[in-house]
């Protein structure tokens, strides 16, 4: 069993190298939330989503659940038809994503629901997550967590702020609700996003954007393979592309290998792979917590630039 696949060695180290030499200063990270910051197991359970967690716990009108999953079955076959192009992909997402908060905003979702959703246990970050977390805060590294989910903005800040990790290099890009007076939703603000515009074209748009202009160096993490398509829209230099596969190894190990540089495993130990690439590049692996990976990632490519900027200080006195 491999818990860690890098998909081409050499790719690999030439990218470390120069995201290395640009520094933590040059360097941002986008990340997917569901299932990639959050784990995808825990005990063995599935973790559900934070609209399944709504939905489950009964906290919306009884017909909800049935009218979600009709919406579903209607619009989750064209998702992943591969003979629809993308521009109408796009617009049926929209729809579905838009009918769906009509749905929501029918079914009675308040505001309270969400603090509820945030606090659910059912949720569980990815072990080594706040670790991460921390430590891009630490090195002033901006976090992109850009999330389709349909709960998505405050959801997702409630959560990371009862876990103590909100910190303010984060920055959050997913749908927000509207509220009334009452704390009832009544809307969504455009432009909704969706699972087939999740990218820098909607970061673009939003202020703290000039903060990240000049950051061309990217690490990605997702666990779906458009998460991979992320940074479209965003002329970066220099990206290397983790992705978390949770499920279904061996039925998408090879589309997964196309689109991430390195393939975090959810089961199974370190293996070979794994190996052959800390003794290549001298990473010390502390242990096999899935998120360990990136963290021994982001402190060599931190550390190698606290080296190259010594030897340029030496070099210049
Ligand atoms: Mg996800």
């Amino acid at each position: 069993m491999q818990n860690v696949i890098i998909t081409n060695n050499e790719k690999l180290s030439e990218l470390k190298k120069r995201i290395a030499l640009g520094g933590a200063q040059r360097l941002q990270v986008v990340s997917d939330f569901d299932k990639t910051l959050t784990s995808c197991f825990v005990n063995g359970t599935k973790i559900p989503s934070l609209i399944s967690i709504l939905r489950d716990e009964k906290y919306l009108t009884p017909d909800y659940p049935e009218k979600a999953q009709a919406l579903y079955d209607k619009y989750h076959p064209m998702e992943i038809d591969p003979k629809i192009p993308l521009a109408k992909k796009q617009v049926l997402m929209h729809s579905w994503w838009s009918e769906h908060y009509a749905l929501l905003v029918k079914s009675g979702l308040t505001k309270q629901d969400l603090a509820r959703v945030a606090q659910s246990k059912k949720i569980a970050l990815r072990p080594g997550a706040v670790e991460f977390m921390d430590f891009l805060h630490q090195q002033d590294i901006p976090l992109v967590i850009l999330s389709a989910a349909g709960l998505g903005f405050e959801t997702i800040q409630m959560y990371l702020e009862n876990k103590n990790v909100l910190h303010e290099n984060i920055h959050i890009v997913s749908n927000v609700l509207q509220w009334d007076e009452k704390g009832k939703a009544v809307g969504v603000q455009e432009p909704i996003i969706h699972t087939f515009n999740k990218n820098y074209a909607a970061v673009k748009k939003l202020e703290f954007f000039g903060t990240l202009r000049e950051r061309k160096n990217i690490i990605l993490l997702g666990d779906g393979e458009g998460d991979a398509a992320m940074v479209e829209g965003f002329e970066y230099d220099n990206i290397i592309k983790i992705g978390f596969l949770n499920e279904g190894v061996s039925v998408d190990l090879e589309k997964f290998k196309n689109s991430y540089d390195v393939l975090v495993l959810h089961d199974g130990p370190m293996d070979y792979v794994l190996e052959s690439f800390t003794s290549l590049f001298d990473v010390v692996i502390v242990n096999d917590s899935p998120m360990d990976f990136v963290n021994v990632l982001l402190r060599e490519l931190v550390s190698a630039k606290d080296h190259a900027g010594k030897k340029n200080s030496y070099m210049t006195s």
